[in-house]
């Protein structure tokens, strides 16, 4: 969850009361004698880390049907659901960028469920 700022649209963490980037009270009725107007410097996100994180997932949740799909041993396809461990770790993350790439993940995971699934019962 999220507060966006009705002022400018800034999405602050859901324990702020006031926007992180405007100082707008996000919280109705909420009236601050003096704001206090911030950047909060969020640590940057190492894009090879990043890459890295979506080699192992797209490999981890697609491997199982690939290679379930060529040797025809369907109980390769079960082992997809390790493809969800990079996703499920990144969404639980603070920082939004990781958040954002975690949900992309999930989403390539589901797509090799999906795909292991229609191995498994073909
Ligand atoms: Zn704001």
């Amino acid at each position: 969850m999220t507060r966006i700022c009705n002022n400018c649209n800034f999405e602050n963490q859901d324990d702020y009361d006031f926007c992180a980037k405007c100082g707008t009270p996000l919280v109705e009725g909420l009236k601050p004698a003096r704001v206090y107007v911030y950047r909060s410097e969020l640590p940057k996100v190492n894009r090879k880390v990043i890459i890295a994180a979506y080699i192992v997932t797209i490999f981890l949740s697609w491997s199982g049907f690939v290679v379930g799909l060529i040797s025809k041993n369907t109980i390769f396809a079960t082992f997809t659901f390790f493809g969800f461990f990079m996703p499920f770790y990144l969404v639980q993350s603070k920082h939004p960028t990781l958040k954002r790439h975690g949900l992309i993940m999930m989403a390539i995971s589901f797509v090799g469920v999906a795909l292991s699934f229609y191995v498994l019962l073909n």
